[in-house]
């Protein structure tokens, strides 16, 4: 039985990284009828903020990756590594240190000066036939994990393949402080161990912390999970991408009108592949993905990538949907719905042209209020010579039926009366109009914008 989980730090909003950690593993989940988990690792006091909680939620929801479990806290699982830190003393799989900051300064220091790697020297470590120093008095200790001295840890990575780290390289790890309180890997350790986490997919800045796991987790008498880590997403110029200056957060991409589905589409392409294809629905993602097919090198966002897959997606979604996803931008405008059609019949008009919902709401918002063509365009298309055009074409508006043919017939007989070409008649009109010449068809456009607001938006052009 497959178990996955998500387990996101709570220390910021939720990153593109982390969408695609959990994309895979909620995908590796519904792949194979499992479970996915999510878990707020929140015990960094310090960085953790409630705020972070819930931009972490919002954006899962907003991608709609749903958990089957949790959120679990580790925060609200303290009483249960302290239990594991006092099994493990009582198995001798863990001691107290009571070794001072100062002794360890000179530990490393030490150390340093022989040109040996500073470490731990394990004086605490009780040994058969060793004779322990008495624990001086009033020292609170840690507890270090009682690392294996020899042989190695590996474990056939499911992105990077065979990784082989020798004990000696690895510290007797402190578990708990002085206080009690656990320390990050050993929180990780039991939570994957309770929670029967079988796959762990996450980011590749934890490979270190990997090994260190493994060997607790043998020492807890866990099964191995299958452990897969993530490469990086880099910046499209190949550099790290940086929280301040770079889009970084699902909240970016929502605000650049990317669709959640787009975004996850796009994400599921960087890192993973299925041949040529780049525009898929989640549901064959599913049906796709495979940790064999994650490739282990870093990818670089590609802007314009999500662009098209996002424009793809744009036409497929139902009309109604991308109004209520599009009303907020317009909103943020200053427009008001109700001044103009259904929102959904603009989009119906407008969605082949556009890709992303800002452009969208950018080009619905003639159909709300009128604005004047800009200087520039007014003095190209909006000549005296045009003026007297449209002047005479109101008349003929006023008279004809208000339905696309008719429209049309109506646009064409006039021109053909005047003697004009089609061009003289129908950018003027829409400069007048919509305030640009970039839109939908005439015929289409007017009729929905209706004709008393036609006409309403010609007499203001013309007085
Ligand atoms: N909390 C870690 C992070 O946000 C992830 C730890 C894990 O997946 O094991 O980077």
């Amino acid at each position: 039985n497959v178990r996955t989980r998500f387990a996101p730090s709570p220390t910021g909003l939720l990153h593109i990284g982390g969408v695609r950690t959990a994309l895979f593993s909620w995908a590796y989940a519904r792949k194979h009828g499992g479970t996915f988990v999510l878990r707020i690792e929140d015990t960094d006091l310090e960085r953790s903020t409630p705020e972070s909680v819930q931009a972490i939620l919002d954006g899962m929801q907003w991608v709609g990756l749903a958990h089957d479990e949790g959120p679990f806290y580790q925060m609200q699982r303290m009483d249960r590594y302290r239990e594991v830190v006092q099994q493990m003393l009582a198995a001798g799989t863990a001691y107290y240190c009571y070794t001072s900051k100062e002794e360890l300064d000179q530990m490393r220091a030490e150390m340093e000066a022989r040109g040996e790697k500073a470490r731990y020297d394990r004086r605490w470590r009780p040994e058969p036939g060793k004779t322990l120093p008495e624990p001086p008095a009033g020292v609170k200790p840690v507890v270090r994990f009682r690392n294996p001295v020899d042989g190695v840890v590996a474990w056939d990575d499911a992105v990077k393949g065979r990784i082989e780290i020798s004990n000696t390289e690895l510290d007797d790890l402190i578990i708990a402080r002085p206080d009690g309180t656990p320390t990050y890997n050993f929180c990780v350790v039991v939570d994957d161990l309770d929670m029967g986490i079988t796959h762990v997919l996450r980011g590749d800045d934890h490979v270190n912390n990997t090994p260190r796991q493994i060997n607790i987790l043998s020492a807890l008498g866990g099964e191995l999970p299958v452990y897969g880590h993530l490469p990086m997403i880099l910046n499209p110029d190949g550099s790290k991408m940086s929280k301040r200056k770079d889009p970084v957060s699902v909240v970016d991409y929502e605000k650049k009108g990317i669709l959640p589905e787009a975004l996850l589409n796009y994400l599921a392409r960087l890192g993973w592949g299925h041949g040529d294809d780049e525009y898929f629905t989640l549901d064959q993602f599913v049906e796709w993905f495979d940790l064999a097919n994650v490739s282990p090198s870093p990818s670089r966002f590609d802007h314009s990538k999500l662009q098209w897959i996002n424009q793809q997606h744009m036409k497929a979604a139902d009309n109604s949907r991308l109004a209520t996803l599009t009303a907020p931008f317009l909103l943020e405008r200053g427009i008001e719905l109700q001044a103009g059609p259904a929102l959904a019949d603009v989009i119906a008009l407008l969605k082949e042209r556009v890709t992303n919902l800002v452009d969208l709401a950018e080009q619905a918002v003639y159909f709300y209020r009128h604005q004047a063509a800009p200087a520039e365009l007014a003095e190209k298309q909006l000549g005296a010579e045009a003026l007297a055009i449209l002047r005479k074409l109101h008349g003929a508006l006023a008279a004809t039926d208000w339905q696309a043919a008719a429209l049309n017939d109506a646009i064409k007989a006039f021109v053909a009366a005047e003697g004009v070409k089609m061009g003289q008649v129908g950018m003027p009109l829409r400069a007048a109009v919509c305030g640009t010449t970039q839109t939908p068809s005439l015929d289409l456009t007017l009729t929905l914008l209706g004709q008393a607001e036609t006409l309403r938006r010609l007499d203001k052009t013309l007085t």
